[in-house]
């Protein structure tokens, strides 16, 4: 039998998706519209023993997979090359919740639910899981945990990997590894778990996850700030986390451009502050409410007044105003792709270092590239910056991609490095960024990756191409 005819046996009616009779380009193309590849088929899972079979199917025929959960990466990491004969592995199929463990605070969910509906699933008891996106409507926990997502609460709960106490993963082989343990202590050899995050489906298929909640926080306040400069707002986060400790679960920065665009583009979306250099998005999570969290703004943005690091600010006074206020942060991703594609990077760099580096990569850029406009904003608690260079206003975004892109990559990446930063902060290598991997990370560091590689997936069918 052909691997087609198995694949459509094994996975049944609506199992297996072909063109022409089914349109495959929301799985053929990226959010960003930067990628677009051809599959061979779609195949669409109903549960893990189905995909221990794809994957056995793919591996006697010799076929690459390419595991796709949202497809909202931002890095070309979960759409087919264009050859037309890699296998795209949708896990949309598998949401079951499979359990709440309400005493060992912990959720166990298949990989194709999306993050939204693991937030619902553990509101529902009562409880709060806090990986936070943009795009959480569409994405899965899979790609999340895939990809080691980060997002606006990693300051207070550290990211995908930090949430997640075990994983079910179906291996190249076609085999099932059941890790699914809801322990925070496991002290029993390599960590495999730790292995499978982060490996953007290089490594093996994540099929369901048990991950980590949290009580809910009794009130949540969130208040926007201006900073003259990058050291005043570096002065601000130390001076909240001095007050609030652990009640400070977000700290977003936003510069003038960023939300100039928002402006633009989404001119319904009210701007609680005037235009300034850089705004600062301050979140408290407060377990013992409201007036609590309200006295403590008022302390910290008035010590930030006094102390000449913020010049203005404006606290929320509903939970609509705060959800404006977030919504201004993380319209910022739409309106610059609404402005045209830009180049995109998403670098973690020490604190301490942030306003040095800025100040000098601005201005390298600017003198390289006359007229660019900077698209900085990110999760500057975390040390991540999304760093992003526009094309000069009336500029064709396209044209000045393929032109520039290699040459402000190098200005970026070089002072990344010399400022002792990452190249991916949250996003991954995928393919956009697989080339400044292999240049950049330490040959010994990427021996040992190939080593991980070619032990678990020796075939080479799982994702190539992507990150190695
Ligand atoms: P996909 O895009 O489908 O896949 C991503 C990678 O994971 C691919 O390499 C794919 O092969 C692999 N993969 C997917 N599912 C599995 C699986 N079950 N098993 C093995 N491998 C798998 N990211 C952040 O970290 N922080 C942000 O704040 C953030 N904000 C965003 C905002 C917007 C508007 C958008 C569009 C994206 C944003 N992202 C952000 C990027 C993206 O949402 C995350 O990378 C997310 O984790 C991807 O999940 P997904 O299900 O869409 O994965
Ligand atoms: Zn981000």
């Amino acid at each position: 039998m052909s691997a087609l005819a198995e694949l459509q046996a094994l996975l049944g009616e609506g199992g297996l998706l072909q063109s022409p009779a089914h349109d495959l380009s929301a799985y053929e193309n990226d959010w960003r519209g930067r990628y677009q590849g051809r599959a061979l088929a779609v195949a669409r899972p109903a549960n893990t023993e189905q995909v221990a079979a794809v994957l056995r199917c793919c591996a006697k025929h010799g076929l690459s997979l390419v595991p796709q959960g949202g497809n909202t990466g931002l890095v070309g990491g979960g759409v087919p090359d264009g050859s037309g004969q890699q296998i795209l592995l949708s896990l949309q199929r598998m949401q079951a919740v499979r359990g709440v463990d309400a005493h060992n605070l912990t959720l166990t969910v298949e990989a194709g639910c999306t993050l939204q509906a693991v937030q619902d699933a553990a509101e529902a008891h009562g409880l709060l899981f806090p990986l936070s996106l943009a795009s959480q409507g569409t994405c899965t926990i899979g790609g999340n945990l895939a990809t080691n997502a980060g997002g606006t609460q990693v300051l207070r709960y550290g990211n995908a990997r930090e949430l997640c106490l075990g994983l079910e993963v179906v291996t190249a082989q076609g085999e099932i590894w059941q890790g699914l343990s809801g322990l925070r202590k496991d002290n029993t050899g390599y960590d495999l778990r730790d292995l499978f995050i982060g490996s953007e489906g290089t490594l093996g298929i994540i099929t369901a996850a048990t991950l980590k909640l949290f009580a809910r926080p009794r009130a949540q306040m969130t208040a926007l700030a201006a900073c003259p400069d990058l050291d005043s707002a570096l002065g601000l986060l130390s001076l909240a986390r001095g007050q609030a400790a652990a009640a400070l679960t977000g700290f977003e920065l936003m510069n003038a451009f960023s939300l100039s665009l928002v402006r633009r583009h989404f001119p319904q979306l009210q701007q609680a502050l005037p235009p300034c250099p850089w705004t600062v998005l301050l979140e408290l999570s407060d377990s013992e409410g409201e007036a609590h969290a309200q006295a403590q703004f008022e302390a910290i943005l008035s010590e930030a007044l006094t102390q000449g690091l913020i010049t203005d600010a404006a606290v929320a006074q509903s939970l609509a105003q705060s959800q404006t206020m977030w919504h201004l942060r993380e319209s910022i991703p739409l309106a610059q792709s609404k402005e045209g594609l830009n180049v995109k990077h998403d670098i973690a760099l020490p604190l301490s270092r942030i306003p040095a580096f800025v100040r000098e990569t601005d201005a390298a850029l600017t003198q390289a590239f006359a007229g660019i406009r900077m698209v900085n904003f990110g999760h500057l608690g975390d040390g991540n910056l999304h760093y992003n260079v526009q094309a000069p206003e009336g500029v064709p975004p396209a044209e000045f991609l393929s032109r520039h892109e290699a040459a402000i990559n190098q200005i970026v990446y070089e002072a990344v490095q010399r400022y002792e930063g990452s190249i991916s902060a949250e996003h991954g290598i995928g393919q956009l960024k697989r080339e400044e991997l292999a240049a950049r990370k330490s040959p010994v560091a990427l021996g040992l990756m190939r080593a991980i590689k070619t032990a678990l997936d020796p075939q080479g069918i799982l994702n190539p191409g992507r990150m190695l």
